[in-house]
């Protein structure tokens, strides 16, 4: 017999929305499962957007997971006031920087992540922002639900890899973000394929990817597929994302420029 469970509506009706505290464009960059990418995506992402000259924060969301202070190479002695500036001038928000002992909150249950979360952007003292990239928790729960009903977004990135499984996952994101009424900007694919460094030929080792079928199905672009680029790895864990470039998100960045300012202009 199938299991029955009670369907828990989320309390869209009496959810006030925080402030948009002077952040003109405010993207979170979701996914349906940890491990594909999200992190990365949000941190190349708002690295393009930082050398196009726009003014640029990450607010790392991923409480149980925090990892964006690493990739730019942030430690809690790079601290002024409560967030850190990376090397290319993000400023960057993570409870991994603030938190006594980062460890403990990745066995926390789902309401203290939820408080944190809100906390997370009380504490958020940027100024004036082009854009505000957020790392937010992987998953459907309770915790990114907490992010989409609070936070004052203007889009989401959805970030996914070619695997079977992720389709069905990358589809319940979906559905959230068009319950919630969150605009859906697109959807990144990562670790698409890897190029092999003598002949240059592709290799789809993780099989034939559902991306665009996914994004059809949506109706929303794909806005990039990335390859598995173990330079990219390496850059990552010394803690230099930043010097990481790629045509594809560039092109995916361009984009995402063009879908926002065409819902209110950015000067
Ligand atoms: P998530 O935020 O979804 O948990 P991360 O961005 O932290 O995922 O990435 C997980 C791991 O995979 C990290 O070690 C990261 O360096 C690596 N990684 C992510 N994307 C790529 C890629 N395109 N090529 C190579 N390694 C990658």
């Amino acid at each position: 017999m199938p299991l029955q469970i009670q369907e828990r509506r989320p309390a869209e009706r009496n959810v006030v929305k925080m402030p948009k505290k002077g952040i003109k464009k405010m993207f979170a960059v979701v996914s349906g499962k940890g491990g594909v990418g999200k992190s990365t995506v949000c941190a190349l992402i708002a690295c393009e957007l930082q050398r196009r000259g726009y003014t640029v924060g990450i607010l790392d969301a991923d409480i149980g997971g925090a990892s964006i202070a690493h990739l730019f190479g942030l430690k809690k002695e790079h601290l002024n006031g409560f967030f850190a500036t990376s090397k290319n001038g993000i400023r960057i928000l993570s409870f991994a920087l603030l938190a006594k002992d980062q460890d403990r909150a990745s066995i926390w249950r789902g309401p203290l992540i939820t408080n944190a979360l809100k906390q997370l952007y009380d504490r958020l003292d940027f100024g004036e922002l082009d854009y505000l990239l957020i790392d937010s928790p992987p998953g459907t729960s309770d915790v990114p639900l907490t992010l989409y009903q609070y936070y004052p977004l203007d889009g989401i990135v959805v970030t996914t890899t070619p695997h079977d499984l992720v389709r069905e996952v990358v589809a319940r994101s979906i559905k959230m973000a068009q319950r919630l009424s969150v605009p859906i900007l697109g959807i990144i694919e990562n670790m698409s394929h890897l190029v092999c460094d003598n002949c240059k030929k592709k290799h789809f080792v993780f099989g034939n990817s559902k991306s665009a079928e996914v994004a059809r199905d949506a109706n929303v672009p794909l806005l990039a597929q990335l390859p598995l680029d173990p330079k990219l790895a390496e850059l990552e864990d010394k803690g230099q994302v930043d010097t990481y470039e790629s045509a594809e998100m560039k092109k995916a960045v361009d984009e995402l420029i063009r879908s926002s300012s065409s819902q209110a202009a950015i000067e």
